[in-house]
């Protein structure tokens, strides 16, 4: 039987390598991904700008045909002064003037807010272009590393991923099978060591009875609470740092 346990924290232990592989793997790409997130949300912004650029020259052209119009209304006013006879009649026209007149104000004013609004906006645009092409570089630039990176780690799992496979012939076909469900059961984890009778798997209490049978390790040995596998971890393998 403890043969069969060593077999099985032996498998355990190039899993949760081969799941670090995994996990710096998905680290990298997740890097790149938060790169290319940032880059399309300014590629966005840039979008959104345009269009407010758009509606602002259009708004400004609108306000410019109004401001024309009102110009020419206070030169035809200005030119039928000369014709009126009665002072009812040059009293309306003064009016109409002095009311185009405040339009030809109101309209440059806002003429000139919106040709602000309008250059403002262009320097945001050309601002978040260079910023753009700086973080493209950046990009290629991490995905090239990336790539490199990823190829070595995929080097590296692949010598492990042939040594697991060997290791799980070795395994008597119920404990690979009860090994594999609790690894995909219990997060990848499917045998872990005993800390005193603390289940380092889900960190219960074993029954006194039950920590002597690990320790033993003539059958094998599961957590009441969360079926894991147990193994009392041999003292050898605690002074790592001696060696
Ligand atoms: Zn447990």
């Amino acid at each position: 039987m403890k043969e069969e346990i060593f077999k099985l924290i032996k498998l355990q232990a190039i899993d949760s390598e081969i799941a670090g592989f995994d996990k710096a793997i998905s680290k990298h790409q997740a890097i790149v991904a938060d790169r290319e997130q940032a880059l399309e949300e300014k590629k966005e912004a840039i979008a959104t700008h345009r269009s407010k650029i758009e509606l602002l020259n259009q708004k400004q052209r609108e306000t410019k045909i109004e401001h024309d119009d009102a110009g020419a209304r206070v030169k035809d006013r200005q030119n039928k002064m000369m014709q009126v006879q009665t002072s009812r009649e040059h009293q309306a026209l003064l009016k109409e003037i002095e009311e185009n007149k405040k339009i030809l104000k109101d309209s440059e004013e806002r003429m000139l807010q919106f040709i602000e609004q309008i250059e403002q906006l262009e320097q945001d645009v050309k601002n978040l272009e260079n910023l753009c092409e700086g973080e493209k570089k950046l990009l290629a630039e991490e995905e090239a590393n990336v790539e490199k990176e990823i190829q070595r780690i995929e080097q590296s799992k692949k010598s492990v991923v042939n040594q697991r496979e060997a290791e799980a012939k070795e395994l008597d076909g119920p404990y690979l099978k009860r090994y594999k469900m609790l690894i995909a059961k219990r997060d990848g984890l499917a045998v872990v060591p005993i800390n005193g009778p603390v289940c380092q798997g889900c960190f219960m209490s074993l029954p006194p009875q039950q920590v002597n049978e690990v320790m033993k390790a003539e059958k094998l040995n599961l957590c009441p609470t969360c079926q894991r596998i147990l193994y009392y971890p041999q003292p050898e393998e605690e002074v790592v740092d001696e060696a």
